[in-house]
């Protein structure tokens, strides 16, 4: 893969695909850490005299001009942490991003109103997402991706501009890449990955790639559920995918999954259900497991020591209601406080409940921006922006 920092973009209009796609509440940004994680690539565009082109998505519009997702926002917290001015384009390959783009000098940045206002972006024929992509490509001479969490998906900004420019990967891509290659291929051993989130169903092909690989996996979440039920024992009413038991039944005789020895149970998925601790074998039948309980957590501590390499995927409980956030916060802290390991957390949620209960991201190897990407590509798959890039 060419990187970003190999090309001679002075002069040149250089197209970057961000992932800018941020939290928003009323209109308001409520975690402006994608557009930071973002400013190191334009900025040194900027700085080398190239003109910068910055298209993103933000949402999901019905592929339609929506004033709800306008990037505008966005544009300007963009330039505020730039430090540079950014025009913000009204429409997205219309007559004034034309007009934008052509108004652009050396260091200058203007920024495409949200792709896809545009349905021929994701759209499934590939005809259609070319003739759009030929129109992206007219506004520019190259293109760089940055938007690793964009990666799995064969969109026109994503996919087919590669096609049509001189192409390379920003810092973001090229990094993701290279930490998830090291989760693949020669593993620093011992290896221990932490799974949890809601559902089995929704893990089950990243655990089938990573169990011949990993020494221990250890899982808790909402998933953790079909394995105990697998293993013969009543769940009450939490979470339960039953369609999943019989390759729960089969993962658990490679007999590197660890399990959960107690959970907190609660009376109703709320912050104020009356909730106790029980033995992860002994959950009453109305009651549903929120949180793995503090034995868990110190077996998992246990299962830790000593790793060189971590992946951690999904927290370990519903983290969201303060009740049941000790297990995510016990196991987060027991990753984070390794010496020497490689250790990477994946998954919106998992950053999420990092930042929210104020563990330390820099206490982490690396926190991957692209969940689904992340995942997709640990299952094995191609994916199918990093393939155009390679090209
Ligand atoms: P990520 O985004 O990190 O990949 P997921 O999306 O798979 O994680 O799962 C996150 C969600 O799983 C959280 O919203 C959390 O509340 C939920 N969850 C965790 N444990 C449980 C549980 N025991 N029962 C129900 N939901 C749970
Ligand atoms: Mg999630």
């Amino acid at each position: 893969m060419r990187l970003a920092e190999d090309l001679q973009v002075k002069g040149k209009r250089v197209l970057v695909r961000s992932d800018l796609n941020v939290p928003l509440e009323n209109g308001r940004i409520t975690d402006d850490g994608r557009i930071r994680a973002s400013l190191p690539l334009i900025r040194s565009l900027a700085e080398q005299g190239a003109m910068v082109i910055v298209a993103a998505h933000l949402g999901r519009p019905k592929g339609e001009p929506d004033p709800k997702y306008s990037l505008a926002p966005v544009g300007r917290r963009l330039e505020e942490l730039l430090g540079r001015p950014v025009r913000l384009a009204r429409d997205v390959v219309g007559p004034d991003a034309r007009s934008s783009v052509a108004d652009l000098r050396e260091g200058g940045v203007v920024l495409l109103e949200n792709v896809r206002f545009e349905a021929a972006e994701t759209s499934k024929d590939d005809a259609e997402r070319g003739a759009f992509a030929d129109k992206l490509a007219a506004l520019a001479d190259v293109y760089v991706d940055d938007a690793f969490g964009a990666v799995h998906r064969k969109h026109a900004s994503v996919y087919d501009i590669a096609q049509r420019l001189e192409h390379a990967a920003g810092p973001l891509v090229a990094a993701e890449v290279e930490v998830l290659h090291r989760l693949e291929v020669d593993t620093d051993r011992p290896y221990v990955v932490v799974l949890g989130g809601s559902k089995v169903s929704d893990k089950i092909q990243v655990i089938e790639a990573l169990l011949p690989k990993v020494d221990a996996l250890l899982v808790g979440g909402g998933m953790c559920f079909t394995f105990l039920k697998a293993q013969g024992h009543d769940v009450g009413s939490s979470l339960l995918e039953a369609e999943m038991l019989e390759q729960c039944v089969t993962l658990l005789e490679s007999g590197k999954i660890v399990l959960p020895v107690d959970v907190v149970a609660a009376a109703a998925f709320s912050a104020d259900a009356e909730h106790a601790v029980v033995d992860a074998d002994k959950i009453p039948e109305d009651r549903m497991g929120l949180d793995i309980g503090p034995r868990s957590v110190e077996l998992f501590t246990e299962a830790l020591q000593g790793a060189r390499t971590v992946f951690w995927n999904g927290p370990m409980g519903v983290f969201e209601l303060a009740p049941y956030a000790e297990g995510t916060r016990g196991v987060a802290e027991a990753v984070a406080s390794l010496k020497g390991a490689l250790t990477v957390v994946g998954g919106g949620d998992s950053a999420a409940a990092v930042r929210a209960l104020g563990i330390g991201e820099d206490r982490f190897t690396h926190i991957s921006t692209g969940g689904g990407a992340s995942l997709e590509h640990l299952e094995g798959k191609t994916l199918p922006g990093l393939q155009v890039l390679e090209a």
